[in-house]
């Protein structure tokens, strides 16, 4: 009998042959049982009943590790280029914000301390235009501090009692991730996104119910201070049956972030009365070109944020535009570039990808011309890849394993597909 029969036919746990057992299953290296395969799921369960904890949760189990701003500003880099500002603020504020949560994790079920300096929560704003990296910080922050993080858009929230999900259900969704582990959600990250649609409108005063805007901002904010929510486990509408669970939001670090198209004309119109106000002005030199950089508080609550919910948002944070050099970067510079990812896609298949630098310059060119952004990157190399990944053997013609993408081939693509495609994508 040769040996890998032999191997085949036993049970690796408790020893028996094939035919003793019901069902054997074999591994690569060894075989299991079907009554071993039930004591061990059996072993499992009791585990996690002992424990409270599942896979999902016991990822997010060990201790609140305090990376210092250094630190998160440096793991940012890896994967978001440019916008070095809003880096360092994110990293100094989520800094303060684990601090802040270590220090009432240590304090709790101790008697107050009357002399002890309470550190403020502090929730994030982010100003940018679509596609500059706001829910990439977002999220790269969360996978650096193995919280549990979700992405919620606001436009789906609408006041009680209208159609629509009920802005508990963020809570839901953060539960979800993490197993409704509670202890775990109510440390994790919530990015808001498009929370400028939710802005009151100013030519619709609130003498007409305004379904969308202030009502769900005003539900919003008491999420955002910090209290008790009940949350429906499955989201959505709450109903009267659904048993609730109860999330403390007062350690969960909420960002908030949107385009805010046409902030810059408040922001203008704000500098040059400062820039009158002192006539020897403070402002000398006024980047036009970004009026992002100059935005304020007092800008968010003039677009139509409620002064209280930009109150509970106390850090504020700009993306600059990307302009075709942080484009060109964002194409070949983070971890998973996306032209990296093709270079894999196509070395699996055995041929290797060149993407000349005059390629690379057409495709940033493009994409600013066409204000696509980093997002339209993506369309851009689709258009151009997609014939040599449906055809490698037509694309690559003579040369069988390396494909060259130039300005050329890459336009000859880009033309055959045509932008106004792209755009709608
Ligand atoms: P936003 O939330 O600002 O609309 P995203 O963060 O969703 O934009 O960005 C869209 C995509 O564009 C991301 O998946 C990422 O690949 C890319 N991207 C945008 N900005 C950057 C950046 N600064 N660095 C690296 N990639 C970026």
């Amino acid at each position: 009998m040769s040996k890998e029969k032999k191997r085949v036919e036993y049970c690796s746990f408790c020893g028996r042959s094939a035919e003793e057992v019901m069902i054997l299953i074999s591994g690569p290296e060894a075989q299991i049982c079907d009554d071993c395969i039930e004591k061990a799921h059996q072993i499992v369960e009791e585990q996690t009943e002992r424990t409270g904890t599942t896979k999902k949760s016991a990822r997010y189990a060990q201790p609140l590790r305090l990376i210092p701003p250094r630190e998160i500003k440096a793991f940012l880099d890896q994967y978001v280029i440019g916008q070095d500002e809003a880096k360092k603020v994110l990293a100094v504020a989520v800094y303060n914000h684990y601090k802040r949560v270590r220090q009432l994790e240590a304090t709790k079920g101790k008697p107050a301390d009357p002399e002890a300096v309470e550190i403020e929560k502090s929730n994030i704003l982010l100003v940018g235009h679509t596609g500059t990296g706001k829910t990439l910080l977002a999220k790269t922050i969360a996978r650096l501090l193995n919280v549990p993080f979700t992405i919620v858009d606001a436009t789906v929230f609408t006041e009680a009692g209208y159609v629509g999900e009920d802005v508990e259900s963020i809570l839901s969704r953060l539960l979800q991730v993490c197993d409704y582990d509670v202890v775990a959600a109510e440390r994790g990250i919530v990015y808001i996104d498009e929370i400028d649609k939710i802005a009151r409108k100013q030519d619709n005063p609130s003498i007409t119910r305004d379904v969308s805007g202030e009502g769900v901002q005003q539900a919003l904010l008491k999420m955002l201070e910090g209290t008790d929510v009940l949350v429906p486990p499955q989201g959505g509408r709450k109903h009267p049956e659904q048993k609730m669970i109860k999330v403390n939001t007062e350690n969960i670090l909420f960002i908030c972030g949107g385009a805010f198209d046409g902030i810059e004309k408040i922001i203008a119109r704000r500098i040059n009365t400062q820039v009158i106000g002192y006539s020897k002005s403070r402002i000398e030199y006024v980047d036009r070109d970004n009026l992002l950089r100059y935005l304020s508080a007092q800008d968010v609550k003039q677009y139509g944020l409620i002064p209280e919910l930009v109150g509970r948002l106390p850090v504020i944070v700009h993306l600059d535009p990307l302009d075709a050099d942080t484009l060109k970067k964002i194409l070949t510079q983070p971890r998973n570039a996306l032209l990296r990812q093709y270079k894999h896609l196509f070395a699996l298949e055995g041929i290797e990808l060149e993407i000349t630098p005059d390629a690379i310059d057409y495709i940033a060119e493009k994409a600013l011309e066409y204000k696509l952004g980093a997002r339209g990157l993506r369309s851009l190399c689709e258009a151009i890849l997609t014939d040599a990944m449906f055809d490698p053997e037509k694309e690559l013609k003579d040369a069988r394993h390396k494909l060259v993408v130039d300005r050329q081939y890459a336009a000859e693509k880009v033309k055959r597909i045509g932008l106004d495609n792209l755009k709608a994508a």
